[in-house]
């Protein structure tokens, strides 16, 4: 049993997809949770309501993670509301389609800024309420992307390849003090992000994935869950594919 009593939460981009079901997850492991948003305050609203409905706690904040300042704020602010920090996980992303001849340089910056940067600038605010408390968990949701790389995302790719860096060097740094940090790589989870695939992408897809199919939300959130416990507590700067099967 995954007990998360007591812990304090943040997701980052938790007011859908993945990250929705990751905060009610933690919630539902007993954990208090912030949900951050950047634009949905009414999603956000919805995922809070749903967490205080089961008996959770949880509060939703805003901010854009690739503004630094912004993120120093909802640190101070959940730290604040919810009395400490003890859990991020670094969900927010965005991703898009274009051939590298095509990718416009403002493209590239884009998806880098809120994957890479983000979850700097979120890792960077938090170290300091999580080395408070002496423990910390940081999850990072890259993707298999960022392990094996993908045509037509050279920018999500690389942003997510590059947050397995932060993973393991912010593993190394903060190990030290109580705090690990890993990263969940999913492969192809139905979520509004990947809802416009085109048909022949998808079957081509599903030809690669042994299990046959794609995944859902609900089937990410639970290794997030453990990797946030005590009982993960000596697993640190290590990736996990959550993908069917797709990358072994
Ligand atoms: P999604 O588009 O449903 O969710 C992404 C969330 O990030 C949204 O809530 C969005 O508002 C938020 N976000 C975007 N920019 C932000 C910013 N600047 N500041 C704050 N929040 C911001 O997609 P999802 O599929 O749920 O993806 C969640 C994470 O999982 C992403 O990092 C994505 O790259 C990763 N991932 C998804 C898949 C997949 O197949 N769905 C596969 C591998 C990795």
């Amino acid at each position: 049993m995954i007990d998360l009593s007591g812990r304090r939460a943040l997701v980052t981009g938790a007011s859908r997809g993945i990250g929705r079901a990751i905060a009610l997850e933690l919630a539902r492991r007993g954990a208090s949770v912030a949900v951050n948003y950047r634009a949905r305050a009414d999603a956000a609203e919805q995922v809070v309501a749903a967490i205080h409905d089961a008996g959770g706690r949880a509060t939703a904040v805003r901010a854009d993670v690739t503004d630094f300042d912004a993120v120093q704020a909802m640190v101070k602010h959940v730290t604040d509301e919810l009395g400490g920090l003890d859990i991020l996980v670094n969900n927010a992303g965005i991703i898009g389609d274009a051939y590298l001849m095509m990718l416009k340089p403002e493209a590239w910056r884009e998806v880098i800024a809120v994957s890479l940067d983000g979850a700097f600038h979120c890792t960077k605010a938090a170290i300091r309420p999580m080395m408070r408390g002496r423990w910390g968990r940081i999850v990072n949701i890259s993707s298999d992307a960022g392990l094996m790389g993908d045509v037509m995302r050279a920018h999500y790719a690389s942003a997510k390849a590059g947050l397995l860096g932060l993973t393991k060097s912010t593993a190394r740094e903060l190990a030290g003090r109580g705090i690990t940090c890993n990263a969940v790589a999913p492969g192809i989870i139905e979520t509004d992000l990947t809802a416009d695939m085109d048909e022949k992408r998808e079957q081509a897809m599903l030809g690669l994935i042994p299990l046959g199919r794609f995944g859902e939300p609900e089937e990410v959130a639970p290794l997030v869950a453990w990797l946030c416990s005590d009982a993960a507590g000596y697993i640190t700067g290590q990736t996990i594919s959550v993908d069917g099967g797709l990358r072994m």
